[in-house]
C-alpha cells in the first residue's frame, strides 16, 4: 500500500499532475533548454579537446619533425661537401667544401639546440643568403625518450665537427705533402659511420615524434567519435523524453477540457447527465476549472431538480418549507425567516417551517406596516455585512449580521428572506457534501439569492391561483365566504369535526322584511344595509368562526369547537349588534332587525346539510314567532310533511 503511494506519488511528479499549468510549461521549457545545454557543452568540450590536439600536432610535433627531417638533410648536405673535400685536390674547392660541411653540421647543431631547449630556426639560402624558412620549434625536453635522442644528436654532431675538422687538416697537409691518402680514407669512413650514427638517431627520433602523432590523431578521432556518439544518444534520450512529456502535458490539458467540452455540448442540447462529475487527476488550473464546473452542475442540477419539486407542490407553504429547508440542508444556513407580503401589499406575515425560524428579529411593526421594512420598500437585498447598521428595523438580534433578500413577484415584492449570521463566526456551518462546503458567507447569499430568483416564478403561480381560487370562493359584494366555499370545504370541516370529536353550531340568520328596504329606497340602499349587516355578523362571530353568504340576504355562520350555550350566544349577539346597528343612507338612517335559527351537528342529524336544514327550520320558526328572535332547533319542530 506504502509502495504503491510512493509509486503514485513519483507517477505524478514526473506527470507533473499535482503543479499548475504555468510551472508545467515552465518546467518542459527548462527541460528542452537544459538537454540543449548538456548537448552544447558535449559539443564545446569535444571541440576544445580536437583544437588543444591539434595545436600540439601543428605546433609541436609537426615543427618537432620538420627540424628532424632539416638536420637530417643538413647532415647529408654536409657528407657531400666531405666526400668533395676527399675527392677535390684543389684547395679552394676544399676549403669552400670544407666551409661548408661546418656551416651544416654547425646549422644542424644549432637546430638540435632549439629542438632540445625550444626556439626559433632560421633557414637562410647559402647561396642568396635569403630567408628560406623560419620555424617556432617547441622544447622536447617534456618526452624523455625524445630528449635523449636530440641529446645524443648534438654529441654524434659533435663529433661529427671533430672528424671534420681533423678531415679537413689532413687533406690540407696532404695537399702540401702529397703523401699517400689511407690515412684521410679512414677519416673519411670514420666519418661515414659517425654521420650513419647521426642519421639513424635522427631517424628513430622522427619516428618516435611520428609515433606522437599518430596517437595525437587517434586522439582526435576518438574524441570526435565519443562526442558525435553521445550527442546523438543524449540527443535520442532528450527527443524520447521531450515526446513523452509533451504526450503527458497534452493529455492533462486536453483530457479534462474535452470533458468539459462535451458537458457543455451536452447541455446545450438538453441532453446532458447532471448528476455526472468530470473527475481531473491534476491538481492544477484545469482541475480547478473542472470542479468549478462541477460545482456549476451541480447547483444547476439543484435548481432543476428544486424548480421542479416546488412546481409540483400543493401549496405555497409548502414551497416556501422546500425553499428553507433547501437553505438548511444545501447551503447550510440554519438561521433564515421567511416573510410573505400580503396581496394588498400592506402588511407581513411570518412563514413557519421547521427550517426557520419561528420569531422575529426586526421592530415587530413591519408585520403592520411591510414599508418599513428596507428589503420589501427598495426590492434589493439589504445586507449588514456590507453596511453596519444598514436597516433599523433589525433591533432585536445586534450579535448577529442579516442579509434581507426580497422575492420579487411578479413585478412587486412578494417577500422577504431574512438570513442570520454570527458575527464571531466568520463561515456558515460546515455541511458534508461533496464539492459544497461553503466557504464565505458570501458565496452562500448568492446561491440564496440564486434559490430565491428560482423560486419566485413558482411562488407567483402558485399565489396567482390562490387568488383566483379565493376570488371564486369568495362573494365579491360583502367579501364573505360564498355558498360554493361551503360546498367545497365541507369534507375537511366533517372530517375535521370528527376527528376531535367536536360540536358545529350552525346559524342561519335571515333580516326582517328586507324587501321593502328595496322597495322602499331602492336596490343600492338595500345593498348598503347588506354589506353592513354582514360586517356585524362577522364581528360578533369569533375569529375561528366560518361567516357564509348563503343566499339573497341569508347568512350561515358556523360556529367551530361549539360548547354547549356557544352557538346560543353567538346567535344572540348577532342579533341583538344588527338590531342596534344603525346604517348611515343616502336615504337616511335605517335599523333592520334578524332572525336566527340554529342547529348542532352532529348532535342534532350525523348529516350535516340535514343539520343546515334544521337550522333553517328553526330560522323558519323565528320568524313565525315575531322575527328578531333566536330560536334552537328542536326535533318536534321537524314534521316531514310540512316541507
Ligand atoms: P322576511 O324574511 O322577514 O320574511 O321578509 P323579507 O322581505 O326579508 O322576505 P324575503 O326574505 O323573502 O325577501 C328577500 C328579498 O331580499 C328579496 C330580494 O329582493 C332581496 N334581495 C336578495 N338579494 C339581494 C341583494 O343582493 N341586494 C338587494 N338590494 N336585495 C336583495
Ligand atoms: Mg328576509
Ligand atoms: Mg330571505
Amino acid at each position: 500500500m506504502k509502495v504503491l503511494t510512493i509509486f503514485k506519488r513519483i507517477y505524478n511528479f514526473i506527470t507533473f499532475t499535482e503543479i499548475p499549468i504555468w510551472q508545467k510549461l515552465l518546467i518542459f521549457a527548462a527541460a528542452g533548454i537544459g538537454w540543449f545545454i548538456i548537448i552544447a557543452a558535449i559539443g564545446l568540450i569535444a571541440m576544445t579537446s580536437v583544437n588543444n590536439s591539434s595545436r600540439e600536432l601543428t605546433e609541436n610535433i609537426v615543427p618537432q619533425i620538420q627540424t628532424g627531417q632539416k638536420v637530417i638533410i643538413m647532415i647529408r648536405g654536409a657528407n657531400v661537401s666531405i666526400s668533395n673535400i676527399v675527392i677535390h685536390d684543389n684547395v679552394d674547392v676544399v676549403n669552400g667544401n670544407a666551409q661548408r660541411a661546418r656551416s651544416l653540421i654547425d646549422k644542424a647543431a644549432t637546430a638540435l639546440t632549439a629542438l632540445l631547449e625550444g626556439g626559433t630556426i632560421t633557414d637562410y639560402s647559402d647561396l642568396t643568403g635569403e630567408l628560406i624558412d623560419k620555424v617556432n620549434v617547441q622544447s622536447v625536453r617534456g618526452d624523455q625518450v625524445a630528449s635523449k635522442y636530440i641529446q645524443d644528436a648534438l654529441k654524434q654532431s659533435r663529433h661529427l665537427r671533430e672528424i671534420h675538422n681533423s678531415l679537413v687538416s689532413m687533406k690540407l697537409a696532404l695537399l702540401e705533402s702529397g703523401q699517400e691518402k689511407v690515412a684521410l680514407m679512414e677519416k673519411l669512413g670514420e666519418y661515414d659511420a659517425a654521420a650513419i650514427k647521426f642519421v639513424t638517431i635522427l631517424g628513430r627520433f622522427t619516428s618516435h615524434i611520428s609515433t606522437m602523432q599518430k596517437t595525437y590523431t587517434e586522439k582526435i578521432q576518438a574524441v570526435l567519435y565519443e562526442s558525435m556518439s553521445l550527442v546523438i544518444i543524449i540527443g535520442l534520450i532528450a527527443v524520447v523524453l521531450l515526446t513523452l512529456f509533451s504526450i503527458f502535458l497534452k493529455t492533462s490539458i486536453t483530457r479534462p477540457l474535452n470533458a468539459i467540452t462535451e458537458q457543455i455540448k451536452g447541455l446545450s442540447e438538453g441532453e446532458v447527465d447532471l448528476t455526472k462529475q468530470i473527475t481531473v487527476g491534476s491538481k492544477d488550473e484545469i482541475a480547478e476549472l473542472s470542479s468549478s464546473f462541477n460545482n456549476l452542475i451541480l447547483t444547476i442540477n439543484d435548481m432543476s431538480n428544486f424548480k421542479k419539486v416546488i412546481e409540483e407542490d400543493d401549496s405555497l407553504e409548502d414551497v416556501y418549507n422546500r425553499l428553507a429547508k433547501v437553505f438548511f440542508e444545501n447551503l447550510g444556513l440554519d438561521d433564515v425567516t421567511i416573510y410573505e407580503v400580503s396581496t394588498m401589499n400592506k402588511s407581513m406575515d411570518l412563514i413557519n417551517s421547521p427550517y426557520s425560524r419561528e420569531d422575529v428579529s426586526c421592530n415587530r411593526e413591519i408585520l403592520m406596516d411591510s414599508n418599513l421594512c428596507r428589503a420589501r420598500k427598495t426590492g434589493h437585498t439589504v445586507s449588514s455585512i456590507a453596511y453596519p447598521e444598514i436597516c433599523k428595523q433589525f433591533l432585536l438580534a445586534p450579535e448577529k449580521y442579516h442579509t434581507c433578500v426580497p422575492i420579487i413577484v411578479g413585478g412587486s415584492i412578494g417577500g422577504v428572506v431574512q438570513m442570520q449570521f454570527d458575527k464571531t463566526r466568520d463561515s456558515v456551518r460546515q455541511i458534508d457534501i461533496p464539492l459544497l462546503n461553503p466557504s464565505c458567507i458570501e458565496r452562500q447569499i448568492m446561491r440564496a439569492e440564486q434559490y430565491i430568483k428560482e423560486s419566485s416564478a413558482v411562488i407567483e403561480a402558485k399565489r396567482l391561483t390562490g387568488a383566483l381560487k379565493e376570488s371564486s370562493v369568495r362573494d365579491q359584494m360583502t367579501g364573505l365566504y360564498n355558498r360554493r366555499f361551503l360546498e367545497e370545504y365541507v369534507e375537511t370541516l366533517i372530517a375535521s369535526v370528527m376527528r376531535k370529536g367536536s360540536r358545529l353550531g350552525l346559524l342561519m340568520c335571515d333580516l326582517d322584511y328586507f324587501k321593502q328596504v328595496n322597495d322602499k329606497f331602492g336596490h343600492d340602499v338595500g345593498d348598503a344595509v347588506l354589506k353592513e349587516t354582514s360586517s356585524v355578523i362577522a364581528k360578533s362571530a369569533r375569529a375561528a368562526d366560518l361567516v357564509i353568504r348563503f343566499g339573497g340576504e341569508e347568512f350561515l355562520v358556523i360556529v367551530n369547537d361549539a360548547k354547549e350555550g356557544d352557538a346560543m350566544e353567538v346567535a344572540e349577539r348577532i342579533r341583538r349588534k344588527t338590531e342596534e346597528t344603525k346604517v348611515k343612507t343616502a336615504s337616511g338612517i335605517i335599523q333592520k332587525t334578524i332572525s336566527v335559527g340554529f342547529s348542532e351537528f352532529p348532535t342534532d342529524t350525523q348529516n350535516f346539510w340535514e343539520a343546515v336544514k334544521y337550522a333553517d327550520i328553526a330560522l323558519y320558526k323565528a320568524k313565525e314567532g315575531g322575527r328578531n328572535k333566536v330560536m334552537k332547533f328542536e326535533k318536534e319542530m321537524w314534521t316531514k310533511d310540512a316541507y
